[in-house]
């Protein structure tokens, strides 16, 4: 089975839209497009065109370039059951259990409410990559809009059992942020320092710092490595009020 092409295209302030290929079956699907013309531009210059859409929640800056990459290209659109009134483009959708194909490449759906009420997350178990939406980032988790401490505790625990090799693609690039108060968190974590500078030097080169992998966050997130959900949530607490 071929590997699949994953290409990041960033959007807007710090949103990275996640375009995917597998190049069997041709299929073509984006995680979460913010918006159309960079993402259709992007599947052109590769000569690709778009089958698939695929949300993980419903915000705006995931959810907005649906309608118009639709009607570019007829794609199918995918994303949460719990969200569909919220998300008016979907064509499909699904819940923790369910798998959803790309060609020969399958995804398994997980339930991940925290961030959001629904939120979903794409699971490629034998691509050994995973696309968060808002719910895991590089040294950080997702604020809780709609939800609790402790289902974003289970998130992370149930994120923490994947392979050290995992990529992780989320959709922000809020790393340095987040690294900059993980230290604060855990001042003597010395992976955590070590990343921290080499998050810097990246980012001062305009370098993008995504995906991650799961090995990374657990040797390096605050959120990842609490170990309660009350740990979770003063540590979330500490992050909205910094
Ligand atoms: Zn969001």
């Amino acid at each position: 089975m071929a590997a699949l092409e994953i290409v990041r295209i960033p959007v807007l302030s710090d949103n990275y839209v996640w375009l995917v290929h597998e190049s069997e079956s041709g299929a073509t699907m984006v995680v979460d497009p913010a918006v159309a013309d960079p993402v259709l531009a992007a599947a052109t210059e590769r000569g690709w065109t778009i089958t698939d859409i695929w949300n993980t929640h419903w915000h705006p800056d995931h959810t907005g370039g649906n309608a118009a990459i639709k009607e570019a290209t007829g794609c199918t659109i995918t994303g949460p059951a719990a969200e569909a009134a919220r998300i008016p483009t979907l064509d499909i959708t699904v819940t923790g259990g369910d798998t959803v194909r790309l060609g020969n490449h399958v995804a398994a759906v997980w339930d991940v409410p925290a961030h959001t009420a629904g939120h979903i997350a794409y699971h490629f178990a034998d691509d050994g990559a995973i696309f968060v939406g808002d719910t895991l980032f590089a040294m950080g988790c997702g604020r809780l809009f709609e939800g609790t401490a402790e289902q974003m505790f289970a998130n992370m625990q149930r994120l923490a059992e994947l392979d050290d090799a995992t990529r992780v693609y989320c959709a922000h690039e809020y790393t340095l942020s987040n690294a900059r108060f993980a230290v604060t968190v855990e001042p003597d974590n010395s992976a955590l320092a070590k990343r921290l500078a080499a998050v810097e030097t990246a980012r001062s080169a305009g370098d993008a710092t995504v995906p991650t992998t799961i090995g990374e966050e657990r040797a390096t997130n605050p959120f990842l490595r609490a170990n309660s959900a009350t740990e979770l949530g003063r540590i979330r607490a500490l992050k909205d009020a910094a």
